[in-house]
């Protein structure tokens, strides 16, 4: 199990150096919890406080990836094609990986938000229930990009952004929102072929502007990150 000095050392550096609001959310938790509580409702995909999943996964994400599949493998978790061959964890993101590489599914990836690993997934169906009915597979692109695929409702993001740009330049113009209106999940893509230094779990975190204006179009995450959207 994992050691208490290792969860110590994420909460110190989170302390000295993360946001504000983050610093005080985890300052005492480790004092007031055990961390294997936390890192074992994390394993089981139970619902956490937004805390508890940042330390769990700060913590554990990196042992399992380093570990391979052997340790993903222990993971409790589904198996299925919405979620990792490997531990049974909900994908993070997709991506669209870059022509030549060899995957299946048209080159569109998942991205397993425990342990990193990835799989082939339908470009039109929904990763988080699985709709493939395009009419119910909203995508919403910032204004600027030249996205378009099937039925996209493309929509401005750029005046809510308050960049003081002119014109329609896109802030984030490799990543679009993929929405279903099924079940009411989205997540974010990422296009590895139009921006070719795109580092996907980066890049995802830093889109939180999508983010938002996903949650105010009434869809929630999948999974959410890192940083708690
Ligand atoms: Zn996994
Ligand atoms: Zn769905």
């Amino acid at each position: 199990m994992l050691p208490r000095w290792w969860c110590r050392a994420w909460v110190d550096v989170s302390v000295s150096a993360g946001p504000v609001k983050l610093r005080d959310a985890v300052a005492h938790r480790l004092e007031t919890t055990d961390p294997r509580d936390f890192v074992a409702a994390w394993i089981r995909g139970e619902d956490q406080a937004m805390v508890d999943r940042y330390l769990a996964r700060a913590s554990v994400g990196p042992i399992l990836e380093a570990l391979g599949p052997e340790a993903a493998a222990s993971c409790i978790g589904v198996r299925d094609q919405r979620h990792c061959p490997s531990c049974g964890g909900p994908p993070q993101l997709s991506y669209f990986a870059l022509p030549g590489e060899d995957l299946a599914a048209g080159g569109r990836v998942l991205l397993c938000a425990r342990c990193h690993d990835s799989w082939g997934y339908a470009r039109m169906t929904c990763p988080g229930c699985g709709e493939d009915a395009s009419s119910r597979l909203p995508i919403f692109n910032e204004e600027g990009t030249t996205s378009g695929e099937r039925g996209s409702v493309v929509r401005g993001l750029q005046g809510r952004l308050d960049l003081g740009v002119a014109g329609h330049k896109a802030v984030f113009p490799n990543i679009r929102i993929e929405a279903c209106d099924t079940c009411r999940h989205y997540l974010l893509n990422i296009d590895l072929a139009a921006d070719l230094a795109a580092v996907p779990v980066v890049d995802e975190l830093a889109a939180l502007p999508l983010d938002l204006y996903a949650r105010e179009q009434g869809f929630s995450k999948i999974t959410p990150n890192l940083m708690g959207f």
